[in-house]
């Protein structure tokens, strides 16, 4: 049966979350209170973000610097895409960040998704703008609303999914298999949803050469 492997962006493909360390970084102002306001359901996650990244004072060249310095890719990755490619599975990315930082990160290695689920973003003067493109009608929360993505995935076979924090909580029910840490492994077991645990890309590419053969 054909799968396709849908992987998280931030804190997954990446060491750190990368919003966060721009914010961290370049942010003036009390960003953090839109952190409280999405976590308490008063605005939207993409309303936050929006506001947050509004906040960022550099231009883009100073971000994509420390991007490039700062920002480390889990151990494994680079295997593991080429992986993928050797055993023909599609693979995308599905993201409640911004698509500026993941192509920079993921163009050290020259990889490139077959797709990018995450909002469009740009510089303007010395801030961040962003836009949502995958609102879902049925959920008030997210600007990348993964559960409608991987169920339209499902259509084409089995899903495998890997990701580690909040993001992914609206995804752990629906794929077929999940590959879970952090936050996301704690909620996995919480709600007893069967998971994979794994802590870089080598564990993953184990896991999913084993699910590769158990569903041929
Ligand atoms: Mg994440
Ligand atoms: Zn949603």
């Amino acid at each position: 049966m054909a799968a396709t492997l849908l992987l998280d962006f931030d804190g997954t493909i990446t060491v750190q979350d990368v919003s966060t360390e721009i914010l961290r970084r370049f942010a003036k102002g009390d960003w953090k209170v839109w952190d409280r306001r999405a976590i308490t359901f008063q605005v939207p996650v993409y309303q936050a973000l929006r506001e947050q990244f509004r906040m960022v004072d550099a231009d883009k060249e100073e971000v994509l610097k420390f991007i490039d310095e700062k920002i480390e890719v889990r151990e494994g990755f680079e295997e593991f895409i080429g992986f993928l490619a050797k055993r023909g599975v599609p693979w995308a990315v599905l993201s409640e960040g911004l698509d500026f930082y993941m192509e920079r990160v993921m163009g050290r290695f020259h990889l490139r998704p077959g797709a990018i689920f995450a909002y469009r973003s740009w510089f303007e003067g010395r801030h961040i703008e962003l836009q949502p493109q995958w609102i879902w009608e049925g959920c008030e929360r997210c600007g990348t609303c993964k559960r409608r993505i991987v169920k339209a995935f499902k259509h084409l076979g089995i899903v495998i999914y890997v990701g580690d924090s909040v993001t992914d909580f609206c995804v752990a029910d629906v794929v077929d298999y999940l590959f879970a840490r952090g936050k996301l492994e704690a909620f996995a077991k919480k709600m007893n949803i069967s998971f994979i645990h794994y802590d870089n890309f080598y564990d993953v590419m184990k896991g999913v050469e084993m699910i590769l053969e158990g569903e041929k």
